[in-house]
């Protein structure tokens, strides 16, 4: 038997019954193997002779971070070698950053970029604004993975101006019919991703994977919910787990991509049905489906119940309602979760009138992004018991600038409204979204704290500074809730006796303007430390 006492430092434990009065932390933590064994006061404690003593010095000890929306392998590329482009503010600044990077790097396939902030070159991405810089293909993933843009090597390499629109997903056309240079949505993940994955090797993907692994361990992780899943990465996730082990949990959402044969559609949801029954471990398992139900509001593709500003025809929700209302019964019904991406108030109307209809209770069916929302629908969520599963890094002022532009100022009073979300009672659950977003853990609180820039911290502009949550229910959110939102409660989550020994030691002020200098000092997962920032710096 192995004990570890964790004293002189604090012990975050909002709702413990321990605690007394508005103290939501307790003195005192021990775990013995890989279970919390008590929590509280250090006078009651029981803490046998053998027992290694470890002085916090103050810091904090808050449970692992539950990433509640995370794309583990897409996050891994992320890292590998790419353009990054997320400070160029000017069409100038992007082609400068790309030739620089062409010539430095003469053997590679293709010129692959991300970071584009679309307001950087005011919406528009025209192929001919990149051409003359490389004759190789160059693509460039918009800040939010939403859209690629091609250079017109690239939009040859991938077939754009014979390919047609798929379902949920466009292809820029010019007044000749040929594609121009943007995809949006699942014209970006049909028909671009698939071209550029094809030069990844299998060891590629790992290396990806291990490098994914690695960073959200050293940022505080002991879990992750992984939200588009696939054949090919579940393959390469359980070589993973198989030959290395992974020092987090990871539960995931199987992608069910919309097409218009709904017998297509049911195979991908009896795929995940097969997998859910296959896969029983809790710390490694298929939860349920993940439906993608609009587009975002930078790119114009979030179905919104009014028009976008200037245009006259609103935009649809990806899934006609009846075959959506099909695929969420036939997952519900078989005990699975339904995760849906709905960032448009009139997607989430949808996706919460649907929902009302064949939604059990007790399911925690889930929504994400929940951008724009009418007081109404925020309501509804917690009447229904509906998750609200958000990411506070995408409501960065930084990040909202196009808004204005797109939906006016009196629609982006609705942005991100996560106090209406929990005054309503829905369950709320915080994560990033990565790599669409940072996946750091307190950058996330600071946006969803403050609403103010973690990208521009000097920066004082806030986002609906009123829908701002308390750090206490953030790193709730970020932790518990994230546990609740994947059926992980009972196990996980919090740092009560007899869960799993899941934590971050954490240097840090507890007060929403310091969060940005929180550092992670440890990670145990499970009773075992995976992290520990002075060895990491040591090498
Ligand atoms: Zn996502």
């Amino acid at each position: 038997m192995m004990t570890s006492v964790f004293r002189n430092g604090r012990i975050f434990v909002p709702t413990s019954p321990s605690t007394k009065g508005d103290n939501e932390f307790a003195e005192c933590m021990i775990i013995t193997n890989d279970r919390i064994t008590y929590v509280g006061s250090l006078d009651d404690a029981q803490i046998p002779a053998d027992a290694n003593v470890v002085d916090l010095d103050n810091r904090l000890v808050i449970p692992g971070f539950i990433d509640a929306h995370a794309h583990i392998l897409l996050y891994g590329h992320s890292l590998l070698q790419k353009v990054d482009l997320t400070k160029c503010r000017y069409l100038e600044e992007i082609r400068a950053t790309i030739k620089a990077y062409a010539v430095a790097n003469p053997s590679l396939p293709n010129i692959i970029c991300q970071g584009w902030l679309q307001l950087s070159t005011n919406g528009i991405a025209l192929a001919s604004m990149l051409d003359g810089l490389d004759p190789r293909p160059i693509f460039i993933a918009a800040f939010d993975m939403h859209s690629i843009w091609c250079n017109s090597a690239a939009l040859e390499a991938i077939n754009a101006h014979t390919a047609p629109n798929p379902p949920g997903g466009y292809i820029h056309r010019d007044e000749n019919g040929r594609a121009s240079g943007l995809l949006d949505e699942s014209a970006a993940v049909i028909v671009a991703w698939p071209y550029l994955e094809s030069f990844n090797s299998k060891e590629d993907n790992l290396a990806a994977l291990d490098m994914a692994v690695q960073s959200y361990t050293a940022a505080g992780y002991t879990g992750v919910v992984d939200m588009a899943m696939d054949e090919r990465t579940w393959e390469l996730l359980k070589e993973y787990r198989r030959d290395k082990h992974f020092p987090f949990h990871i539960g995931a959402h199987w992608l069910v991509p919309y097409t218009e044969d709904q017998e297509v559609n049911f195979t991908f949801v009896d795929r995940a049905i097969e997998l859910n029954q296959e896969f029983k471990e809790p710390d490694f398992c298929i939860v349920g489906i993940k439906l993608i139900c609009d587009g975002v509001i930078d790119g114009c593709t979030a179905a919104l119940l009014q028009p976008y500003t200037g245009k006259s025809d609103p935009v649809e929700p990806i899934w006609p309602e009846p075959q959506l209302r099909e695929v969420m019964q036939r997952a519900d019904s078989a005990g699975l979760q339904c995760a849906i991406h709905a960032i448009g108030d009139r997607a989430v109307r949808q996706v919460i009138d649907v929902l009302s209809q064949v939604g059990t209770p007790g399911r925690r069916h889930r929504i994400e992004h929940l951008e724009m929302t009418t007081s109404e629908d925020a309501k509804r969520l917690g009447e229904l018991g509906i998750t609200a599963s958000v990411q506070p890094v995408h409501s960065d002022p930084t990040l909202f600038k196009a808004w204005p532009s797109r939906v006016g100022q009196d629609r982006c009073k609705r942005g991100f409204a996560y106090k209406e979300f929990m005054d309503g009672g829905a369950p709320l659950a915080i994560g990033t979204d990565a790599p669409t977003a940072p996946h750091l853990p307190f950058p996330n609180l600071y946006n969803a704290t403050t609403r103010r820039s973690a990208l521009e911290p000097e920066s004082t502009d806030t986002v609906n500074a009123h829908f701002g949550i308390t750090l206490a229910e953030a790193a709730t959110a970020a932790t518990t809730g994230a546990a609740y939102a994947r059926f992980a409660d009972s196990w996980t989550g919090s740092l009560q006796q007899g869960l799993s020994a899941d934590f971050v030691v954490v240097d840090m002020h507890w007060t929403p303007e310091k969060l940005l200098e929180a550092k992670v000092c440890q990670t145990w997962y499970r009773g075992k430390e995976v992290y520990n920032s002075t060895e990491a710096a040591r090498g």
